[in-house]
């Protein structure tokens, strides 16, 4: 748990209610937050439904690991506190993104409950929407998919700490949404995202 560091700081109100934001919006924002293995499918899903929501003329935007890891997150590695770190800074920026009303659709492969849940808890305490999707793929299909080749790396020993080699992914227990990427193929994922956003009434 980051601690709150500077003192003498007080929470400031705006005035602009929930009701109104949605009403200028035309929709109530959310986080969909991506989980699942390095190669699940994570990035490839999260830009097709990304381009159907912004086609549809809805509010979306993707926040995505790597990309993340070259600006805001540059100075964090992937040990176990900076895998934290790097997801309590996300969860912070998705739960803003998704208060200003924007559909958030967030990939990091976080693979701690532990950290997971204290994005769910952070948006909770905000009332801000927050959904898990685990995309969920078999360790064997994607090692074979490799599109990084870093499993090829982490098995020759050149990258340590690799998720799903020689550091853990504790899979969620209590995922809104389940997909099974070595099972169904892109457009069927993609369309199973896009049902359940719509299931959501998020949409004014
Ligand atoms: P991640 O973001 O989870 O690391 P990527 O999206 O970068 O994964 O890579 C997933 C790879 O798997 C891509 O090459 C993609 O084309 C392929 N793939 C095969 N089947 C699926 C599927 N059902 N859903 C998503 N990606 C799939």
């Amino acid at each position: 748990m980051a601690e709150q560091v500077a003192t003498n700081i007080t929470f400031h109100e705006g005035t602009v209610s929930a009701e109104e934001r949605v009403e200028n919006m035309g929709q109530k924002g959310a986080t969909f937050w991506f989980t699942g293995l390095s190669g699940s499918g994570k990035s490839t899903i999260a830009v097709a439904v990304e381009q159907v929501l912004l086609s549809r003329g809805n509010h979306a935007y993707r926040l995505d690991g790597d990309n993340i890891r070259m600006g805001l997150n540059k100075n964090l590695g992937f040990s176990p506190e900076d895998r934290t770190e790097n997801i309590r800074r996300i969860g912070e920026v998705s739960k803003l993104f998704a208060d200003a009303g924007v559909l958030s659709i967030a990939s990091f492969i976080s693979p701690y409950s532990e950290d997971r849940n204290a994005v769910r808890a952070l948006h909770a305490e905000n009332n801000v929407p927050y959904f898990e999707c685990y995309i969920d793929c078999s360790l064997e299909a994607a090692e074979e998919r490799d599109p990084k080749g870093l499993y090829k790396k982490a098995r020759a020993g050149e990258i340590k700490g690799f998720t799903g080699i020689d550091a853990p992914y504790e899979a969620p227990a209590n995922a809104e949404l389940h997909l099974k990427t070595h099972e169904d193929d892109l457009e069927t994922c993609v369309a199973k995202v896009i049902e359940f956003i719509d299931a959501q009434n998020l949409f004014a």
